[in-house]
């Protein structure tokens, strides 16, 4: 992979020639409205993906770039052709070129940083005995479960630290070797020292020197997982009864550590509801006024548009729409923590986008009918 991206960066730049012809194309073609553009290079590789309420003005831009190592000027020497497409508005070309960027994973993209410096993410991984880890957005993995997206990834990646210790989950590096106590030992004699200190301290049930069977693991994990969707206290249950048992046995110093823990726990929950809260807030229908009269009408839940149609304009399309309406939002809502993969990118954009125009909120209706839609009635 490497060795390819390589290659096409020694690809020969584009020649001026070809570069006036872009900008001619550009100058007799293109229109000042919303749409997605592409930069392609001469072997049918999208460099690049864009977006812009007015098309024509960005992409003469391009060729405005008056030193030769601005993005813009780089771009176009890989590029050598312009391709664009026209949508009804700003929100329809964010959405588009996001979808461009998912699908084609352009280089000179960098991908997907709407919001990201606000928010993180719990990512569960994959194969024996999976840990948490605390990431900024969804990578390319999209078979990882990811809770979220929470505010503080230094606050969240102390309240994870505590959430591990408490239920003895592993924190190591992803390449440590696991050694469940149920395993049969077939070819090779796995050294039964731990990685790391925490088996010895009890803060790790140590699935990589046999400590625990995959069974047991996996209970923690199924607990640390519940407690992350919000449904069950089962480990602040746990530290509070360690915290009395302590009390009893006078050992006030262990039982004020396990009362800062438990503390830290409530203050992970209560983070955890909060956010879930703001996620579940994303969910109503949107009326964006489009280009030439190209209104649309958005079905959005959970922070992800479910549903995209034209604003109705008669009654029988209207009557279509309340249908769609009540498919999208009458399923039981799902209240648990977890965000798809694929979901996370247009949540984090979507949430940028309400931000930085929250008198946008004012053409939504969370009441799943649009009041658009009584014009058509
Ligand atoms: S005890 Fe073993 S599994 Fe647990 S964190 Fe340390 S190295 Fe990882």
């Amino acid at each position: 992979m490497r060795a390819l991206s390589k290659l096409k960066l020694l690809r020969p730049p584009t020649s001026d020639e070809q570069l006036a012809a872009m900008r001619k194309h550009v100058r007799d073609h293109a229109t000042d409205r919303p749409g997605v553009y592409r930069m392609i290079s001469a072997d049918g590789e999208i460099v690049y993906v864009g977006k812009s309420k007015r098309v024509r003005t960005r992409l003469l831009s391009y060729f405005r770039a008056a030193f030769p190592e601005e993005k813009g000027a780089r771009i176009l020497r890989d590029a050598e052709c312009i391709e664009w497409e026209y949508v009804p508005s700003e929100f329809a070309a964010l959405l588009e070129e996001l979808r461009l960027i998912k699908r084609f994973r352009p280089r000179f993209n960098v991908a997907m940083k709407r919001d990201a410096r606000n928010y993180c993410f719990l990512k569960l991984t994959k194969g024996p005995a999976p840990k948490f880890v605390v990431v900024r957005g969804a990578g390319h993995d999209d078979s990882s479960a990811y809770y979220g997206p929470f505010l503080g990834a230094l606050s969240v990646s102390e309240a994870v630290r505590e959430l591990n210790d408490v239920l003895g989950l592993r924190d190591c590096a992803n390449d440590q070797r696991m050694h469940f106590a149920d395993q049969p030992e077939l070819f090779e004699i796995f050294p039964r020292t731990p990685g790391c200190i925490r088996f010895e301290v009890k803060k790790c049930l140590g699935p990589c020197v046999g400590g625990c069977t995959a069974e047991q693991y996996d209970e923690r994990l199924t607990m640390a997982r519940a407690f992350l969707d919000g449904i069950d206290d089962g480990p602040m249950e746990r530290l509070r009864r360690e915290m009395e048992q302590a009390s009893e046995r006078l050992e006030f110093e262990r039982a004020a550590v396990l009362r800062d823990k438990l503390k830290r726990l409530e203050a992970l929950r209560a983070q955890f509801a909060r956010l879930r809260f703001a996620v579940e807030t994303l969910s109503f229908v949107y009326t964006v006024p489009g280009f030439d009269g190209d209104d649309r009408v958005y079905l959005i839940r959970r922070g992800c548009v479910r549903a995209e149609r034209s604003l109705p304009r008669t009654p029988a399309e209207a009557v279509h729409l309340l249908g769609l309406i009540d498919d999208v939002y009458t399923p039981a809502q799902h209240t648990n923590g977890q965000i798809p993969t694929h979901e996370i990118d247009e949540l984090l954009l979507l949430s940028s986008w309400f931000r930085r125009f929250p008198e946008e909120l004012d053409r939504t209706s969370a009441s799943g009918t649009p009041a658009a839609l009584d014009a058509a009635s």
